[in-house]
């Protein structure tokens, strides 16, 4: 499966992982990770949170 990643020094999308002779970093931002959304909901049900 192929991530999308963001070039900061062109300020581009891209796949590659090297662009501009820089390591891209991911297009998604780790809070907006949907473990962490389905492990709140997760705590919520089971009364652990
Ligand atoms: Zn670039």
């Amino acid at each position: 499966m192929k991530r999308l990643r963001y070039c900061d020094v062109c300020n581009s999308y891209t796949m590659k992982e090297i662009h501009c002779n820089k390591p891209t970093r991911s297009a998604y931002p780790a809070k907006f990770s949907p473990e962490d959304k389905w492990a709140k909901y997760r705590k919520k049900a089971r009364g652990l949170a």
